[in-house]
């Protein structure tokens, strides 16, 4: 087939914008052949660019000679169409497009370029599987559901960077070849030809540098920050992510919740969502006490202690362990549960709670004995359960705090891990998950005062429970718990959670060297390897470094969030499998020994 070449043909309309309106226009529009049906004298091209699609009608007797490239045209061919806007006669209109009022009669039509057979349709809406779909990621992306979610993400940044520069936060651009910067994760290193033997390290994050630029003056610093963090990889995780990271000088906690909720809102409302801030604030404390966890999902009714209910004596009868909490919570609308069904989720839930000391308490079945019945009753009411709310309620059992005595939230956590269960068994009967388009679809909120340290069981250690710039409280310093309490000192740490998920985290930050370097030697760091891994860090800081502090919230996530998208790859253009490849490029690869010896490296086989 010869194709025609565009010489200066200029397009005039993009397919999704002609609407009645245009009807009589002079238009040339080009994109793909989306659908093609042959009605042997009559061809309907669907031509689709990034804006929709248009329905161009191929007349033998008008235009045989377009007509004629029709007949040659195949899907996704790159097509001209020259012709004149015409609505559609009554009846044929196509009120599920939106140019479906008109079509355009071709006079002419260049066939730009052709198309091999192809390996999926982006025109069609059952979807390729995952690993062809990222082998031939452009053919991915001209599917209506990537363009628009990659258009949302576009809206969503230019929302966020709108928001932070016009209060007054500079966008500035942070180095990728670094040193290792402390997240936690493995690094990514790149050799250096230069000084053989050298590394440079892909930043986990800006961290170091964003403190840096607040030493500097600059007083408020944001990036749309890509981090790179060589982690196993979950359906949420991706080795680079993006970032929205930010920075301000003399910050309370509160402005820094400002800043975010004002940026959340901007963004959110691209996707027609007004959110109304400020959001719920809760401690870390008050987070495990209600939800069991650190990122509550208030979509549902929170836990609820009953130990007013369960008095001592009832305890006794029923064989509860004195002085450990019991816990209550509903799982609403569940409806009334057959005898069998009942049983089936009870064993299910004491298989869940395994040898853990753990029980539920059959409160069905204390409602039919009269003793029991009063205290059923009494739980009910405390967890404002109404007829057909499944209604569960935790107790230890005899013996239990011997088992766990290290972690006193050990049964909030483990009570919370039921109520996430039971919330996802039960979906489609409570209807909370389910997306209804409003802001009443998104349950935001911030937790706080984490603590400083965590205990590491099996290493007999304290480690930082967030990155080492982390300040403590400052009631904490003061008090000298530093040295004399761990577990009680508290962080200035703040995570900001949608429904469940951990959207980002941040804290106000250590500004003073003597407070730094305590903190690096709480955690295991001697004078040595502070010089070594953060000197540079230390010396700026006795320069006059400003109280700071400042958050990062992950892009990729509230995308796929707000696009109602199940995987990060549904928002990010080229993202890596689970296994750390990309399949379109098919990296990583092998390098040449040309390459090895200039970076003065050699391929050593693993054993
Ligand atoms: N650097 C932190 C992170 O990437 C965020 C912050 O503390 O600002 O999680």
């Amino acid at each position: 087939m010869t194709l025609d070449f565009l010489g200066n043909l200029q397009r005039t309309h993009m397919c999704g914008d002609l609407r009645a309106s245009n009807a009589q226009e002079h238009v040339v529009v080009m994109g793909w052949v989306n659908r093609r049906r042959d009605h042997g004298n009559l061809i309907f091209l669907d031509i689709r660019d990034r804006s929709g699609i248009t329905q161009v009608v191929l007349d033998k007797e008008l235009a045989p000679k377009a007509h004629a490239k029709a007949e040659a045209a195949r899907s996704e061919y790159v097509v001209a169409a020259i012709g004149t806007v015409r609505r559609r006669e009554a009846g044929l209109e196509n009120p599920r497009m939106d140019t479906g009022e008109i079509e355009v009669v071709a006079t002419e039509l260049l066939l730009l370029n052709e198309s091999k057979g192809l390996p999926f349709s982006p025109a069609e809406d059952a979807i390729a599987n995952e690993e062809v779909r990222l082998k031939y990621r452009y053919l991915d992306l001209r599917r209506v559901e990537m363009q628009k979610n990659f258009r949302l993400r576009h809206e969503v940044t230019r929302a966020v960077r709108n928001y932070l520069s016009d209060n007054g936060f500079l966008e500035i651009e942070t180095p990728f070849m670094t040193r290792s910067t402390p997240e936690g994760a493995r690094d990514y290193l790149v050799p250096s030809r230069v000084h053989g033997g050298h590394f440079y390290a892909l930043p986990q994050s800006p961290q170091i540098f964003k403190q840096i630029l607040m030493v500097s003056g600059f007083d408020k610093y944001f990036q749309i920050a890509r981090c790179f963090r060589d982690e196993d990889l979950r359906a949420d995780r991706q080795p680079e992510f993006t970032q929205i990271d930010l920075e301000t000088t003399f910050p309370q906690q509160s402005l820094i919740f400002k800043f975010v909720e004002g940026f959340m809102t901007a963004a959110f409302k691209t996707a027609g969502i007004e959110l109304e801030p400020p959001f719920v604030q809760m401690t870390y404390d008050e987070a495990i006490k209600n939800y069991g966890i650190d990122k509550p999902d208030m979509r549902l009714p929170a836990m609820v202690g009953l130990d007013a209910e369960l008095t001592p004596e009832l305890r006794t009868a029923l064989k509860i362990e004195q002085g450990l909490p019991v816990l209550g919570f509903i799982i609403p609308k569940v409806g009334e549960l057959s005898g069998t069904a009942r049983k089936s989720l009870l064993s299910e839930i004491r298989a869940f709670f395994g040898d853990s000391g753990l029980d539920i308490l059959d409160v069905a079945r204390l409602k039919t004995n009269e003793t029991f019945a009063p205290l059923a009753t009494a739980v009910e009411a405390a967890l404002s359960a109404v007829e057909g709310d499944l209604v569960v309620v935790v107790t230890p059992k005899l013996g239990t705090p011997a088992m766990w005595n290290f972690d006193p939230q050990w049964i909030y956590k483990k009570v919370g891990g039921l109520r996430l269960e039971l919330a996802k068994k039960f979906a489609d009967k409570h209807g909370l998950h389910t997306q209804t388009g409003t802001a009443a679809d998104f349950k935001f909120c911030w937790v706080t005062d984490f603590p400083m340290y965590e205990w590491d069981e099996e290493k007999k250690v304290w480690q930082a429970a967030h990155h080492p710039f982390t300040s403590p409280h400052e009631d904490d310093i003061k008090a000298g718990r530093l040295t004399t309490d761990k577990g009680a000192v508290r962080a200035l740490a703040y995570d900001i959670v949608l429904n469940g998920t951990e959207l980002g985290s941040g804290s106000i930050r250590i500004h003073r060297k003597d407070v730094q370097a305590e903190i690096f030697r709480s955690l295991g760091m001697d004078e040595a390897e502070q010089k070594e891994r953060f000197g540079f860090f230390l010396d700026a800081l006795e320069y006059g470094t400003p109280p700071h502090g400042g958050i990062a919230l992950g892009l990729d996530r509230i995308v796929m969030i707000l696009a109602g998208a199940s995987s990060l790859r549904e928002v990010i253009a080229f993202p890596k499998t689970a296994k750390a490849i990309d399949l379109m490029v098919d990296a990583p690869t092998p390098v040449s020994e040309q390459q090895l010896r200039e970076l003065s490296l050699r391929i050593a086989t693993r054993t």
